[in-house]
């Protein structure tokens, strides 16, 4: 059905009735101001983005490029990825506008509506807009501490068939779950027998803090169809915009083909930095300070939390990535804290819109631990379990 916008002469597509607006993005914007702490966001902390030198930038840089992307950037990355046990070459790797573009590909590859497609509950709420702009049925299946409900999964799989399933293993986003070695091998083993593509989303894998690693769940399949896509933006700069996605042969033409409808190619001077560091020393050595710096924040929201919200809620401590995912013991509606705690300038993540049920699912929030300076996170903390003590308080009066 084509629906006339508000106010708008022009008819549009039948995928616009269903474009939601992204409460991060409002969130961000209404907490600029500079006393507002933000525990919202998922940005790498200011002081730890790296200096970076355009000096030796090639003129040739400013030219059109090829769609799959740098030649040298994929060999490079290529190369990382068969490090953890991805088999593949560097003619599997499509550069891509940041990994948030595998996601818009893989919709238009997969999705039209009514297409389903598995996801975890709860699950990056800006996938869930992709592919929901495109159509798609959501699956979810349940999270636990160490991945998916594994029985909740076959039952899911022995009575749908989704086009395929998205899964962010390591330091999820939100949850920070970190799927456990035996969890990725029988994910691995119910897509290969049920014949779903997995789409692996990867963008938190360098930012670990204990010695735990493991191999991607694509590098397990000896069957189903993959997409594994990373990024620079958790470790590097996220204004640069340079992912990559790296799939099986089998799909790798059609993505490359959506790529160059979507935009030529991904912009040249921000590979030409990237391929500066992806591999280096000067890298590693950037690695090891970032998940210094982060693991002290993770220390000290650690005990704020525990200083403030013991009564409040639950929670695990991440091994990684940039989230503490809360869930309250009084469960409500965290969106309706927002406002209220942005009065007192603090601002978090509500959890319901990463659930393909919000409503079904109220009393979780994420709070970004990578943003907010250590010394004030007590302060933040505080004022934020204070406005949850209110409001459970209003709810019960
Ligand atoms: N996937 C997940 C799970 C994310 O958390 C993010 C960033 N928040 C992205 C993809 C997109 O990252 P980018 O486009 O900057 O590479």
């Amino acid at each position: 059905m084509q629906r006339l916008a508000p106010g708008m002469e022009m008819a549009f597509s039948e995928r616009i009735t269903r474009l939601k607006s992204s409460l991060i993005r409002e969130i961000l914007a209404a907490a600029q101001r500079p006393e507002v702490m933000s525990f919202a966001g998922g940005l790498p902390a200011e002081a730890m983005l790296p200096a970076v030198d355009w000096a030796e930038l090639p003129a040739s840089m400013g030219q059109y490029g090829m769609s799959e992307g740098e030649p040298a950037l994929r060999e490079a990355i290529a190369a990382q990825a068969r490090a953890l046990g991805v088999p593949c070459e560097a003619s599997q790797v499509l550069i891509v506008s940041g990994s948030q573009q595998t996601l818009d590909l893989a919709s238009k590859l997969f999705i039209d509506s009514g297409t389903e497609v598995l996801v975890e509950a709860p699950t990056y709420l800006a996938a869930l807009q992709s592919f929901q702009l495109f159509g798609a049925q959501c699956l979810a299946v349940a999270q636990k501490a160490d991945g998916p409900d594994l029985a909740a999964l076959r039952a899911m799989l022995e009575q749908h068939a989704p086009a395929f399933a998205y899964l962010i293993p390591t330091f999820q986003n939100p949850s920070a779950v970190r799927y456990s070695e035996a969890k990725r091998e029988a994910v691995a083993d119910l897509l290969d027998e049920y014949g779903v593509t997995l789409l692996e989303d990867e963008p938190y894998r360098e930012l670990v803090f204990d010695q735990g690693s493991a191999r991607p769940i694509v590098s397990r399949l000896k069957r189903a169809s993959w997409i594994y896509t990373g990024t620079v933006s958790k470790t590097l700069l996220p204004g640069l915009r340079v992912g990559y996605l790296i799939a099986s042969a089998d799909l790798f033409p059609y993505l490359l083909r959506l790529k160059q409808s979507a935009d030529l190619h991904t912009n040249r001077i921000g590979q030409w930095q990237a391929l500066q560091w992806l591999g280096s020393d000067h890298y590693q050595a950037h690695l090891g300070q970032l998940r210094e710096f982060y693991r002290v924040r993770r220390d000290a929201m650690q005990a704020a939390l525990t200083e403030h919200f013991s009564d409040l809620a639950t929670w695990e401590l991440p091994q990684g990535g940039l989230f503490f995912w809360l869930t309250l013991k009084q469960p409500l509606d965290t969106r309706t804290l927002l406002n209220r705690a942005l009065a007192e300038d603090v601002v978090f993540m509500p959890g319901e819109p990463f659930f393909v049920e919000p409503d079904a699912n109220p009393g979780y929030l994420r709070l970004n631990f990578s943003h907010v300076a250590a010394e004030r996170m007590d302060e933040g903390l505080r004022r934020l379990a204070q406005v949850i003590r209110d409001a459970g308080a209003l709810e019960a009066a």
